[in-house]
């Protein structure tokens, strides 16, 4: 390895950031990750911090996990890589696709696409809604509705179907025929309401509007994560996404759940879908599907629209989408052994545990710094505090404060992600008791500082 001071310069100078304006490696440079082991990073200087950031939500299994990293050193041994194009497929992304029916099966999800990460997943998704109902000759279903506030990933599609300004405006014109409903986000919402369940019947009422204004014949499908991620982490009432899939179901309108985050025991249940008893048309998935270890993705696909598919006679079905990495055989035998260990651990039952703990964690650290506006979590691994300057007017902090939490909270051993006014924690799955107590006593130090 390059020592440390030749790292922290040429990461200035030659490496572009996702998500980050390219002068902040040079005012506010990175940790620069040289090492993990369980539920913890090192970084180049030696200091070790609990990753509550999870990777970027994917790490669920923490970063030693043997079995992954044997069955990735004997696929590429045995087969680095082979296209899964129509005439070649390959024996590890049958067994996967095998076990993922299993696993899905309860919801209802039974056909695997396979991508390189979640931005291909929903891509897939919103390409194969489309095409689906031309198959079924309704050609003029093309639009796309979503929430404000929704994460979609970063191709024209997805962006097209952000709800966040921040990944949109300087990417536009992005695709059209994309419209957005206000997500149920209690804190700050247009109808100013604080109920959590009159508030999903409020936006549930602005999508039968949207509806009726753009004409259900027009639209294709409604996208939407069972808990907002990247937004701020917004779990909506228990009645929003079963009445979501009522009214799209009623209108002919297919629903995409994006599980980028959710799939896989992030929300305390298997997938985000299952936790509000719901079954989707279309699942996008990636992220900790291989945990990491692989950049790996996949389209799940309802067994209804796997039949129309597969019953088209005019040709109309044939796939016209697909990525060189599709199905990638070392991805795949990363995917089944992570599955396998997902399963073994049973992460789920330790995500709702140790989700309790934290959320109620942050509660208290909310009775005693006023920075914290807004407290969200109580769905598993997935908790955020939102802060403001001054509660009473709910102003966002600046930039430079929620730097310093992040700062100072790192240099008492907890690594946490800002973005925006919220400090989002979504730590490894397999994280026990006494590091939640870690990542609280980092944070509480972090705002103890400003
Ligand atoms: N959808 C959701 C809900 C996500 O959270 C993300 C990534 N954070 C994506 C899609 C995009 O995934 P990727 O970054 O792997 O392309």
């Amino acid at each position: 390895m390059k020592d440390g001071n030749f790292l922290k310069e040429n990461n200035a100078r030659h490496m572009w950031h996702p998500m980050a304006h390219p002068a902040d490696s040079l005012t506010n440079p990175p940790a620069i990750i040289t090492g993990g082991e369980g539920v913890r990073i090192r970084d180049v200087d030696g200091h070790e911090a609990v990753d509550a950031v999870g990777g970027l939500w994917n790490v669920n299994l923490g970063y030693s996990c043997a079995p992954v990293k044997a069955a990735i050193a004997a696929q590429l041994d045995a087969l680095p890589y082979y296209s899964t194009f129509r005439g070649t497929s390959n024996d590890q992304v049958i067994e996967l696709s095998y076990m993922l029916r299993d696993f899905y099966g309860p919801d209802g999800l039974s056909r695997a696409f396979f991508t390189s990460g979640g931005s291909d997943s929903v891509e897939i998704c919103l390409r194969l809604a489309r095409q689906y109902h031309k198959i079924r000759g309704e050609a003029g279903r093309t639009k796309y509705l979503s929430l404000k506030k929704g994460y979609h990933g970063t191709h024209t599609g997805g962006a097209s179907v952000n709800g966040n300004a921040n990944f949109r405006t300087a990417y536009e014109p992005l695709m059209p025929g994309c419209f957005h409903i206000p997500a149920p986000y209690t804190y700050r919402n247009p109808f100013n309401e604080t109920d959590p369940e009159k508030l999903a019947q409020l936006c549930l009422n602005a999508l039968e509007d949207e509806i009726a204004f753009q004409g259900a014949s027009t639209i294709a499908a409604f996208i939407m994560e069972p808990v907002l991620g990247a937004g701020g982490v917004i779990p909506p009432h228990e009645s929003f996404m079963p009445g979501v899939r009522e009214i799209c179901s009623r209108h002919g309108i297919l629903l995409i759940a994006d599980e980028v985050i959710t799939a896989f025991g992030r929300t305390g249940s298997w997938t985000g879908s299952r936790h509000w008893g719901v079954q989707p048309d279309f699942m996008a998935t990636a992220k900790a599907i291989t945990n990491g270890y692989f950049p790996f993705g996949a389209a799940m696909i309802a067994d209804h629209v796997v039949e129309t598919f597969e019953n088209d006679k005019s040709g109309a079905a044939a796939i016209g989408s697909g990525y060189t990495y599709s199905g990638h055989p070392v991805g795949a035998a990363a995917a089944v052994a992570c599955l396998k260990e997902t399963l073994r651990l049973n992460v789920k039952d330790n995500a709702a545990e140790r989700g309790t703990e934290l959320y109620e964690g942050l509660k208290r650290l909310a009775e005693k710094h006023d920075i914290i506006g807004d407290v969200r979590g109580g769905h598993g691994l997935m908790c955020a505090i939102e802060l403001v300057a001054d509660r009473a007017s709910k102003r966002p902090i600046d930039k430079a404060t929620g730097l310093k939490v992040q700062d100072v909270a790192y240099q008492n051993g907890t690594m946490i992600r800002v973005s925006g006014p919220n400090i989002i924690l979504s730590p490894p799955l397999i994280i026990s008791k006494e590091d939640i107590a870690v990542i609280l006593d980092g944070l509480d130090a972090g705002l103890s500082a400003v």
